[in-house]
């Protein structure tokens, strides 16, 4: 049988152009962009007896800016985030100390109503930093689906088993609503 039909269940399949030959893993992609060779000449071709110049470049020159393209999604950063617990707590102690040193029972009283303070508004500052546990558990999604996702070079896209195609320039997007 000579007719080779691909599978349209094949998760390997383009969405875009139903072919396969062009596809490859987003994570070999980004993991081999970093060492991507850069090939360019220039090619002369007789046409009707006069030689026409032109310039070739490989696919391969453009093979890091793809990989920078398709780079995995971005882990969030906690920061430095002052919490105020640990600032009034130095606080505290600080005045503390003053206390003892100096043996003044205002500054003691100082150092004690901080720590008052700290329990008071202690449990509500010292609660998870929501907005970074979301932004972690989106992370972990981009990044499930990045693991997931082809490229096709004839179609500059990328696509997922869910055969959903997007254009290279939308994978953030395409990450996001995933
Ligand atoms: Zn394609």
């Amino acid at each position: 049988m000579e007719n080779y039909v691909i599978s349209t269940g094949n998760t390997f399949v383009c969405p875009s152009c139903k072919q396969l030959d062009q596809v490859q893993k987003v994570t070999s992609i980004v993991s081999s962009g970093t060492s991507a060779m850069s090939t360019s000449g220039s090619t002369s071709v007789r046409v009707d007896g006069e030689m026409r110049y032109g310039s070739v470049s490989q696919t391969s020159v453009s093979t890091t800016a793809l990989a920078y393209r398709l780079a995995p999604p971005t882990e969030p950063s906690r920061g430095f985030t002052c919490n105020g617990v640990t600032l009034w707590t130095s606080i505290a102690g600080l005045f503390i100390c003053i206390g003892g040193a100096s043996a003044s029972v205002a500054f003691i009283i100082l150092g004690l109503f901080f720590f008052v303070l700290i329990i008071v508004t202690g449990s509500r500052l010292d609660k998870p930093d929501l907005k970074f546990e979301a932004a972690m558990h989106e992370y972990h999604k981009r990044l499930a689906t990045w693991n997931e996702m082809f490229y096709c070079y004839r179609c500059d896209g990328v696509f997922t088993k869910g055969s959903r195609f997007a254009p290279v320039a939308n994978v953030a997007e395409f990450l996001s609503r995933s």
